[in-house]
């Protein structure tokens, strides 16, 4: 089993430090990689990252909720959408992504079909070496 970031992250970039196995990496390229991701092969699901999350964007792979009720506010990223969104993240670095939509009080949202995009992101996406591009702050360099 595994952890699972979902598409409720918006890059705020706690999660990385407490990871004792260090495999949560920022998304790179934005635009089609929006989130952070864990690296399922590495996980110890220790669920160290859950409380640093401020969006509660992080899940165990068994329980990624098939119904997830919006509060109303939250956003979520991905490609293809085209909302905007602004913010600092927990080191001060501004984020800032196009990419987004933000939810309406109530709506549901089957946050499974993002299970499968943290094993991609190790598979076809830049996986580790994004931190060639993204320093652990969530700047990103190039
Ligand atoms: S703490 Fe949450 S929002 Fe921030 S990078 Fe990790 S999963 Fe994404
Ligand atoms: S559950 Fe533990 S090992 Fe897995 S990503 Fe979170 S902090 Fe890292």
């Amino acid at each position: 089993m595994t952890h699972i970031i979902t598409s409720l992250c918006l890059r705020d970039a706690g999660c990385v430090e407490v990871c004792p196995v260090e495999c949560i990496v920022p998304g790179f390229p934005t635009d089609k990689w929006p989130w952070y991701y864990i690296d399922p092969d590495t996980c110890i699901d220790c669920g160290a990252c859950i409380p640093e999350c401020p969006y509660e964007a992080i899940f165990p792979e068994d329980e990624v909720p098939t119904g997830y009720t919006a509060k109303g506010g939250e956003f979520v990223a991905n490609a293809g959408l085209s909302g905007h969104y602004e913010k600092a993240n927990h080191h001060g670095v501004m984020v800032v992504l196009e990419n987004t939509r933000e939810l309406k009080k109530g709506e549901t949202l089957d946050l499974t079909a993002d299970i499968q995009k943290n094993y991609d992101y190790y598979k076809s996406g830049a996986g580790y070496k994004a931190w060639d591009h993204v320093e652990k702050d969530g700047t990103i360099s190039g």
